[in-house]
């Protein structure tokens, strides 16, 4: 793997003078430092930065090498195939976001021996990634979460799990899987990396904040599914919130966490200047929702859920390969996924109201905060 250090000239050998506005929250550096000379800390707005304890630096400059915004990786070459396709398995399409094929691909590599990392809800309703080994256990990533997931030591153990010769698949936003490799810093032929189309990560302190709003008599939801689907089906989102004694349902068009989601008030600075959205992609495969499939296949929209692949690399074609049997699919053009679904390739707007609105999260009610913003 080809590497370019952008930076080379600057005094500072780490990177301590990386732009909060870009550092998207990875931990590749985290990851990389042998010293325990980088400490994560939360910002006001409740997201993750990497902070150098100077005292412990010795200044090798690793952490600025493997960072994904200040080194390039070469450019992924290869012709990219397009697919529009569903799981043929209707009950996991319907627990899923989309077509269901993140669970294809996972049970491939489970079958092949292999282990899986993925976002999950921690036991506080965190979102954080973790590994599994298990079929039975595929169900826990199964699911956007949307919220700015915590990588942790996850590359680490990608790279302890490579070398003893295991089968990985890595699955998490762009910035994650490019982290990973700037991290990892060369190819092995056993690590599979798949992304997906990125609208931006949400903070996980509005999350928090939202949570302790949606408390019922005292307690939090027990089980939340951002894209519940058979209510009114897959373009029709619902937000779905469990209660041990209650359950609520919200459109996403009127549901208060998304619409600030959507609105781009609570994304990371970073995803509105983001250069992991692009059509060629590092990642071997990207899944995503065939969001215009009515306009092109409409044959193929049952409103269970469609998935837009693509096929980045010749190990995204042995996924494919693999997977097919199990999915319905026809080939489509990347033009179709990119008009009904700009984050493939671009950054969503800056919302001006942003500051204000995280400066409002910290003294306002999350009552007022809806009145105000929504
Ligand atoms: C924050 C976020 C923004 C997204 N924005 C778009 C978008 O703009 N356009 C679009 O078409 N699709 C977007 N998606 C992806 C889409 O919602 C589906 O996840 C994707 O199409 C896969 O669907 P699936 O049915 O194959 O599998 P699913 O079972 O729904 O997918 C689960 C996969 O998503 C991963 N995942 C879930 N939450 C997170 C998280 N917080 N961080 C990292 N990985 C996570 C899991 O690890 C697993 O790999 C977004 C997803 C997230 C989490």
């Amino acid at each position: 793997m080809e590497e370019e250090i952008l930076d080379s000239n600057s005094k500072n050998n780490n990177i301590k003078e990386l732009d909060k506005k870009t550092c998207t929250g990875c931990m590749a550096c985290k990851n990389v430092c042998h010293k325990k000379a980088i400490i994560i800390k939360e910002n006001n707005e409740g997201f993750k930065y990497p902070e150098i304890d100077e005292n412990l630096c010795i200044n090798c400059g690793l952490c600025k090498k493997v960072c994904p915004v200040l080194t390039k990786l070469q450019e992924n070459e290869n012709e990219i195939k397009v697919y529009s396709c569903k799981n043929k398995n209707e009950e996991v399409r319907m627990k899923s976001s989309s077509g269901g094929i993140f669970t294809l691909i996972a049970k491939y590599i489970i079958e092949n021996n292999g282990v899986v990392f993925g976002a999950r809800f921690n036991e506080l309703l965190e979102v954080v990634h973790d590994y599994i080994e298990n079929i039975d256990d595929i169900g826990l990533f199964r699911g956007s979460k949307y919220v700015q997931s915590y990588i942790g030591d996850s590359y680490k153990k990608v790279r302890e799990f490579l070398n003893n010769n295991k089968k990985v698949l890595f699955t998490g936003t762009p910035c994650q899987v490019e982290g990973l490799l700037t991290y990892l810093g060369k190819d092995y032929d056993n690590l599979y990396t798949q992304d997906f189309v990125c609208h931006g990560v949400p903070s996980p302190k509005v999350w928090r904040k939202y949570l302790e709003y949606k408390k019922y008599d005292g307690s939090y939801p027990i089980n939340i599914n951002f894209r519940r689907k058979d209510i009114l089906g897959w373009s029709n989102y619902q937000v779905s919130y469990k209660y041990s004694n209650k359950e609520e349902n919200n459109h996403h068009d009127n549901d208060p966490y998304m619409k600030i989601f959507l609105k781009n008030l609570s994304l990371r600075m970073s995803c509105f200047n983001c250069k992991f959205k692009k059509i060629k992609r590092k990642s071997d495969i990207t899944v995503a929702d065939f969001w215009g499939i009515n306009n092109v296949k409409p044959e193929m929209n049952d409103e269970t859920g469609i998935s837009a692949l693509l096929v980045n690399s010749k190990k995204g074609l042995e996924i494919f390969e693999n997977i097919k049997e199990d999915m319905i699919f026809e080939e489509a053009n990347i033009e179709d996924i990119i008009k009904y679904n700009s984050c493939i390739s671009k950054s969503t707007n800056y919302n001006e109201k942003r500051e204000e609105f995280f400066k409002d999260l910290e003294t306002i009610s999350f009552e007022k905060l809806i009145d105000k913003y929504l």
